[in-house]
């Protein structure tokens, strides 16, 4: 019994341990980082990427470059699951997260090559993050929600070196209009906001509707082009004859008998579109499709109708209107229909719209972008998401801070003063902490072909003698006050970022043995060889 070999684990399965597995971590998660900082700031680069069915991805942002990289090593993958909690939660500073997090775990090898223990480096890093936030209730702006200026410099600020930037005054203006119009009690639900896309228009086109705009024509041409006071039926089945080439087998044997079941049917459609005429609708919107025969007597009863809504539109339809989504037809009644002022079909270049403006509930808006090609729409599409999320996180908090480097030199300033306090091993981390944040204005400089190192120093001396507000105007590449030169971007960025980045970054550097069973080969396939060191 005794020489019996004690088997844990399979025998194919892969494991890396202790110092091995702490730094192959470390260079992955490094790795990603390294990846994104090109594309930081207002003169950051952007990135092509190509996916197996060679479909085109041309953008600047740090969550979209991750996610469409599919990333597999196990650390590189925790990187990425940040930047998508950064952009759910706040919208924007994406890749100053997965930044702040590589450059906490380059910073962390060189305290561990010293010999201090991670999980000493650990807890300094999470006393640093927790005297950042500290600094930041401290020194963070007050803005009420009437402050509309400063509202359009934080949806300016995230929008500026991207392919929105030339148009950032006017998308400025739709963004805060809009998340103003949705903002209540403290509370802002995004989702009120619809956007859709149409390919023709310049992108200075772009338009903020107060109702829903589907990207839906009409389904015949004699039916109204304007509904005034719509009155709405929403329903989800189909307004056709059954196909019986897939439902049903008959077998029909005289031309009189095809006639009876075709006059059947018919019957049963016209039975439709009579329930649909009593409920004195003159809009219908259906998720399934709608046959010619109903499209004639729809249009012959002068109703406005679109088929194949997607179902999440439906759904916005009925917030909007007020009606109610009707899955079956003896439920269709008239206390079941939704209203708007104006219903109306609108063409932009080849493709027709269906606007529904003047809806009962004043929340839905859509934002209808316009731009020449897919690849520019969809950039535009990213950066006003971020600007929706920036603005409604500086809208929810109150709060705001300078941008451009800025705040980030005075958490790091604040930081070591406050790290003299500490023992000697947990004073290093919290140094460390303070220059993984200067990775933020450092890059920025690289980025605009500028000396990090000169740029560094003029902006520690300018923060040691007491402004606060320091930071680098990439506008006109000084050093001077941001929040005069209105770069300002929300609170919540910051504290989003610090605190992601700094739980990832203790998580990775927590983990000195990593097992990877065989069925899961891909987990290590991603691992970086060790010869990857330098
Ligand atoms: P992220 O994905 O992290 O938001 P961005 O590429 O949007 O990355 O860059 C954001 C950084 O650019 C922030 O640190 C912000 O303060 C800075 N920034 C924005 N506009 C300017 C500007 N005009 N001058 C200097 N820095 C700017
Ligand atoms: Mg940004």
């Amino acid at each position: 019994m005794a020489d019996k070999p004690v088997v844990l684990m399979p025998e194919d399965i892969q494991r890396i341990m202790g110092k091995d597995a702490q730094r192959n971590n470390i260079l992955a998660a490094r790795m990603v980082a390294e990846m994104v900082k090109t594309t930081l700031g207002p003169k950051g680069m952007d990135k092509m990427l190509v996916s197996p069915t060679n479909e085109i991805v041309i953008t600047n942002d740090g969550a979209t470059i991750l996610e469409e990289m599919q990333i597999e090593h196990p650390a590189a993958k925790m990187m990425v699951d940040i930047a998508k909690t950064q952009d759910s939660e706040v919208g924007d500073g994406t890749t100053s997260v997965v930044m702040i997090a590589g450059k906490l775990l380059e910073n962390a090898e060189r305290l561990l090559d010293k010999k201090i223990h991670p999980t000493i480096i650990a807890k300094g890093y999470k006393i640093a993050a927790e005297k950042c936030q500290e600094i930041l209730n401290e020194i963070a702006l007050r803005i009420s929600p009437d402050d509309d200026l400063i509202l359009k410099q934080v949806a300016m600020t995230a929008m500026t070196g991207k392919s929105a930037e030339g148009s950032k005054e006017k998308f400025a203006e739709i963004v805060v209009k809009a998340v103003k119009q949705i903002y209540h009690d403290k509370k802002v639900d995004l989702n009120d906001i619809k956007i859709e896309k149409s390919k023709g228009e310049g992108i200075a086109d772009t338009e903020l509707i107060s109702g829903i705009v589907l990207d839906k024509e009409k389904v015949s041409n004699d039916m109204p082009t304007v509904v005034n006071s719509a009155k709405i039926v929403l329903i989800d089945f189909p307004l056709e004859l059954k196909n019986p080439e897939i439902d049903t087998k008959i077998s029909i044997s005289t031309p009189e008998q095809l006639q009876g079941f075709l006059n059947q049917e018919e019957r049963t459609i016209k039975e439709m579109i009579m329930k649909v005429k009593e409920t004195n609708a003159n809009v219908v919107f259906c998720q399934k499709g709608i046959d010619d025969f109903a499209q004639y007597l729809l249009s012959k009863a002068g109703i406005y109708a679109c088929r194949r809504v997607a179902r999440s539109d439906m759904e916005k339809l009925a917030k909007a209107t007020g009606g109610k989504i009707v899955s079956n037809l003896s439920e269709l009644s008239s206390s079941e229909l939704g209203n708007a002022e104006l219903v109306e079909e609108i063409k932009h270049g080849n493709d027709s719209f269906t606007y529904i403006r003047g809806c009962r509930n004043p929340k839905a808006l859509t934002i209808l972008i316009h731009g020449g090609t897919g690849h520019i729409i969809d950039e535009i599409e990213r950066a006003l998401r971020d600007s929706l999320g920036v603005v409604s996180s500086s809208l929810k908090t109150g709060l705001v801070v300078p941008g451009g480097g800025a705040i980030e030199m005075e958490l790091a300033r604040r930081l070591r003063i406050f790290g003299q306090s500490l023992s000697g091993r947990e004073q290093l981390a919290v140094e460390e902490f303070a220059s993984a944040l200067e990775f933020i204005p450092s890059t920025l400089a690289e980025n605009a072909g500028l000396d990090p190192i000169d740029v560094l120093t003029e902006l520690k001396s300018k923060h040691d003698s007491g402004d606060k507000n320091a930071g680098l105007n990439l506008f006109n590449n000084k050093i001077e006050n941001v929040l005069e030169a209105r770069i300002i971007e929300p609170y919540k960025i910051k504290t989003q970022a610090i605190s992601s980045a700094t739980e990832v970054a203790n998580m990775i550097l927590r983990i000195d043995d990593v097992i990877a069973s065989s069925g899961k080969k891909s987990g290590m396939k991603g691992m970086p060889q060790m010869s990857e060191f330098d």
